[in-house]
């Protein structure tokens, strides 16, 4: 097997096509088998699901080359889990979670060229997608749907290594009580992208979402959970039913505790308590955690001890320790890692 003749090094967050993808439709109350295509579109009526009342959802995982020359991805059962969650409450068809981890697995040794080599800095990202293909036209949920999978290499999130992001607290809400807050809904995203065109216009990189009901609590951005540490080195996370229950956000506590021997804590964070942590940063499959230099609060700007030059020295632990894991350097908690070659 030869590698694509890619410069992995350079590689930037972007779409590139790659031989094969994954698809399996949804018709008459089952799902068929399931096939690898080299046909990169989707061809769909008019009148589908997805176009006119956004029933589509998603998810993200990469798979890497370890050390060792294995190919592996990271936990991609809680994937399989979240989006079957996902699908529940958009009323669509859960793709069978076994099924989900065997088409992951496919689709990345269909695409093995295209698995950047160790050492890169690159790694495969994985992007499961799930739609309502069929014509709706009142409002209900459509009868068919389109499973997909396509994979594409991704260079490190941040270009350049992980420079401290800037954040304003956004006067935007991104999940209201009891609704879509805690599943990966593609509306989810729409909504957040005036959000956060309009804090990038403002000069910032990313959007702190309070909760929508009092406005006090810290939430997370458009597509990262927030990780804190104190100045006492325990790792706070945010406590919420209105936020996305991100992977890598559990993995790092799960680091946190078992493997760096630190306190954690997740309960209610209030913004009023951001300038008395000593770390901030953003936890998620793309980037694993991007550390936050500033807050901005309406004017009031919240500057984390770690400053805007470096990662906090605790974030830093976490990240080093995660990636280890994912490159096979450490020791995995049992089960979170799946070999696929
Ligand atoms: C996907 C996502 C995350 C990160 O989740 P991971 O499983 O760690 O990739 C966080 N917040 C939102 C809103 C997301 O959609």
């Amino acid at each position: 097997m030869e590698k694509k003749n890619l410069d992995w090094a350079n590689l930037g967050f972007g779409y590139i096509q790659t031989d094969k993808r994954y698809v399996s439709n949804f018709r008459d109350g089952a799902w068929d088998a399931g096939t690898l295509t080299t046909d990169a579109t989707v061809s769909l009526t008019e009148c589908a699901g997805v176009f006119h009342y956004a029933q589509t959802c998603f998810e993200g995982l990469k798979a890497y080359t370890t050390s060792d020359g294995h190919i592996v991805t990271f936990r991609p059962d809680l994937n399989a889990q979240r989006m079957a969650d996902t699908a529940a409450r958009l009323e669509m068809p859960p793709f069978p979670k076994d099924r989900f981890i065997e088409a992951v697995q496919q689709v990345v040794l269909a695409n093995e060229e295209w698995v950047p080599p160790f050492g890169s800095g690159a790694t495969l990202y994985i992007r499961p997608y799930l739609f309502g293909s069929s014509a709706v036209i009142g409002v209900k949920p459509a009868e068919e749907y389109q499973f997909r999978i396509l994979v594409t290499p991704v260079g490190p999130y941040f270009k350049g290594g992980a420079r401290p992001l800037k954040l304003k607290v956004s006067d935007f809400d991104r999940a209201a009580p009891h609704g879509t807050g805690n599943i990966k809904a593609g509306l989810n995203y729409a909504m957040s992208l005036h959000a956060i065109v309009t804090a990038h216009h403002e000069g910032f990189d990313e959007n702190m979402y309070l909760d929508a009901t009092t406005r006090t609590r810290v939430e997370e951005t458009g597509g990262a959970n927030f990780l804190f540490v104190t100045k006492d080195n325990k790792v706070v996370t945010p406590k919420s039913q209105t936020i996305l229950p991100s992977i890598t956000r559990r993995s790092l506590m799960t680091v946190a505790k078992d493997y760096l021997g630190l306190e954690v804590e997740e309960r209610e964070v209030y913004a009023s308590e951001l300038a008395d942590f000593a770390e901030c940063g953003l936890c998620g499959t793309a980037a694993v955690i991007s550390p936050v230099g500033l807050v901005n609060d309406h004017g009031k700007e919240i500057r984390f001890p770690s400053g805007m030059e470096k990662m906090g020295p605790v974030t830093q632990q976490l990240y080093d320790t995660l990636t280890g894991i994912q490159m096979g350097r450490l020791k995995a908690p049992e089960g979170w890692i799946k070999v696929i070659k």
